[in-house]
């Protein structure tokens, strides 16, 4: 099914069945400046989770909280905007978010609302009555981690044996980037086997997750960038947005068919305590509640500083300069191709 939203100059197409989106301005030879209405919203319903994970960005414990289904139901009622209506998809994560006691109302709360929810776990919880559950209800699953050998312990079987379009979030660091590089020359397509897509997330170091696992300019990166037009996995890969910049100044990827960093400007982080942020790890920066200001004004409004904000001042020789933001806004060490 193909959903898109035209307000004025924006213009938005998404299939929801290959999940491509394309957008475009004035003409399609324009970029919108950023969605009137969110294209994505990641919404994190819980800081709660038992797996203890080293590189939790969000340090999430057993016993934090969860949101609750009110708060749930307030933030996808504040999403709606009046005129254009709701947004069309949103990206629940935590912590666990099969850990909340709610978690399948919240699904089907979601889809009352007519949005597609999608959700990322550790993969721990999952169970056959879960996959049972959710299917039909959900676009995507992702299941996280950082090392080939926790696909056995994932439960991820149960997924795709359930027919649920699952990816995998690798979160790719330092240390496991010799494993990512065989990743790439397909020597995990037996455990890959009925994937949709495997998609690296640049390590952060928020949270629990220690600086000394940032990705370094290093020979090993190089090898895995040079390998990412030529790969031989079995299924699709794909990047996180902090991943961007350097797709765009070391590999064949076509600079005008993919965005850097677009928090703020398509897509937003709304957390457990109903705080709405442009990204996931902003860590309380560029917060606003929306317990107390309405969601439009944050967006359309309040965000306008950070806006103004990001800008790229990277002093690099680099074609991809014109469409590329530059460094992240929070962490500037995970963009390893920017100079200042
Ligand atoms: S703000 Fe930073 S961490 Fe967030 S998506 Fe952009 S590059 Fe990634
Ligand atoms: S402009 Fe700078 S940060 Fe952006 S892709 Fe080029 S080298 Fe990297």
């Amino acid at each position: 099914m193909k959903i898109r939203r035209h307000i004025g100059e924006y213009n938005f197409i998404a299939d929801q069945e290959s999940g491509m989106t394309f957008r475009w301005g004035k003409t399609l030879k324009d970029n919108p400046n950023f969605a009137p209405v969110p294209e994505l919203v990641d919404i994190s319903i819980s800081n709660h989770c038992s797996k203890g994970c080293d590189y939790c960005y969000r340090d999430s414990k057993p016993n934090h909280s969860f949101m609750s289904l009110n708060d749930y139901k307030f933030v996808l009622s504040n999403l709606n905007h009046q005129r254009y209506g709701n947004v069309f998809q949103v990206a629940l994560g935590g912590g666990e978010p099969l850990e909340h006691p709610d978690i399948l109302e919240i699904l089907d709360i979601t889809k009352q609302f007519n949005i597609v929810p999608n959700f990322t776990t550790n993969g721990e919880n999952i169970t056959q009555s879960i996959v049972n559950n959710i299917k039909g209800k959900v676009g995507a699953v992702a299941v996280s981690f950082n090392d080939m050998k926790d696909i056995g312990n994932s439960k991820i079987e149960l997924l795709v044996k359930g027919s649920i379009r699952t990816n995998i979030h690798y979160v790719l660091d330092r240390n496991n980037i010799k494993q990512a590089i065989q990743i790439l020359k397909g020597d995990f397509n037996k455990e890959l086997k009925g994937i949709n897509a495997i998609i690296f997330l640049t390590f952060k170091p928020s949270g629990r997750a220690s600086s000394e696992n940032v990705l370094v300019n290093n020979s090993e990166l190089k090898d895995f960038l040079k390998l990412i037009d030529n790969n031989k996995a079995c299924c699709n890969i794909g990047f996180d947005a902090c991943f961007v910049p350097m797709l765009m100044r070391f590999t064949k990827t076509n600079i005008d068919f993919i965005d850097s960093c677009e928090v703020g400007y398509f897509s937003v982080y709304i957390d457990e305590n109903l705080m709405v942020s442009p990204c996931s790890f902003s860590n309380n920066r560029d917060s606003y509640s929306l317990k107390e200001f309405d969601f439009y004004d944050i967006w359309l409004n309040k965000f306008n500083n950070f806006r103004t904000r990001v800008i790229n001042t990277c002093n690099q020789d680099c074609n991809a300069k014109i469409n590329c933001k530059g460094s992240c806004p929070y962490f500037p060490e995970i963009t390893t191709c920017f100079k200042n």
